[in-house]
């Protein structure tokens, strides 16, 4: 859930919108700085979709009020750090967990995520119908396009999100920044912006909600459901399991 300023303009870069099916998650949303942004892309299908106006990353910065978190900290080795904690819940993605371990997983090995290349363009010149987003039906060599401002994110008008497909993605990992936006830019544009997200979306879940072995216990969206609902309803359940 990131959002990202280029002068005047606002991007979500990371997840565009979540939806709700469960009555735990719709309890602890309720509390969030969010708004029902539409029921579908293509017509209404009678799912709601919400937004934060603040942008997404406003719902974590509430949740993480009062609370004492360190940003900008990469954690390289667990183990060290485990001296005077009960328990470790790691919630990064599953190889970066990994990596901060000495001792191998192999019940978690087989996890694996597509990437995505997000591209921000400030000032583009792209009309997108209401609400103000497509998503494709092919989804490659673009699955989404945003209109930031449209949805309600951005002050500043066109203020477009691209995401490449996993496909183009993985093709174009290595390709320079310039040549990947000329291929995912269509018209013009006067700044741009691009994010690779290397572990955009768990293709090959664990089937349970978290994973202990332990005292550390393993969650997040690669737990049962690749999305934001199912990296909230898998950090509840790594909770539980510490219980
Ligand atoms: C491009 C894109 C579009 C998406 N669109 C949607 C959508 O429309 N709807 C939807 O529901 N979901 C969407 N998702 C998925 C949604 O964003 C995720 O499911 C959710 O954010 C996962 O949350 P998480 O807490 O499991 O992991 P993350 O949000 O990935 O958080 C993991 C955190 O761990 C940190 N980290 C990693 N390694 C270390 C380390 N060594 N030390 C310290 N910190 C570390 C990372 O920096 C990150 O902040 C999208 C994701 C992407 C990338």
């Amino acid at each position: 859930m990131a959002t990202r300023r280029l002068g005047e303009a606002t991007f979500d870069h990371g997840a565009q919108f979540f939806t709700v099916r469960s009555p735990e998650f719709a309890a602890l949303m309720s509390e969030w700085p969010v708004r029902e942004w539409c029921r579908g892309f293509s017509g209404d299908d009678g799912h709601p979709r919400f937004m934060a106006p603040g942008g997404m990353n406003s719902i974590t910065g509430q949740m993480a009020r009062g609370l004492d978190v360190r940003c900008e900290v990469q954690v390289t080795k667990l183990a060290p750090m485990m001296d005077g904690f009960d328990a470790a819940i790691l919630t990064a993605p599953v190889p970066q967990s990994l990596a901060m371990l000495d001792e191998p997983v192999p019940e978690l090995e087989a996890i694996e995520y597509d990437r995505c290349l997000a591209l921000m363009l400030r000032n583009a010149e792209q009309d997108l119908p209401p609400p103000g987003a497509i998503q494709t039906v092919d989804g490659e060599p673009v699955c989404w396009i945003a209109d930031n401002h449209a949805k309600g994110v951005s002050g500043e008008p066109r203020a477009i999100t691209i995401h490449a497909g996993p496909e183009f993605s993985l093709r174009h990992w290595e390709t320079p920044e310039e040549e990947v936006v000329a291929l995912l830019a269509t018209g013009s544009f006067t700044e741009y912006k691009l994010h690779r997200w290397k572990f955009a979306k768990p293709r090959v879940l664990y089937p349970e909600r978290c994973y202990r072995r332990g005292n550390i216990v393993f969650a997040g969206d690669a737990f049962g459901e690749a999305r934001v609902e199912g990296a909230v309803l898998s950090g509840l359940a790594a909770a539980a399991a510490l219980d």
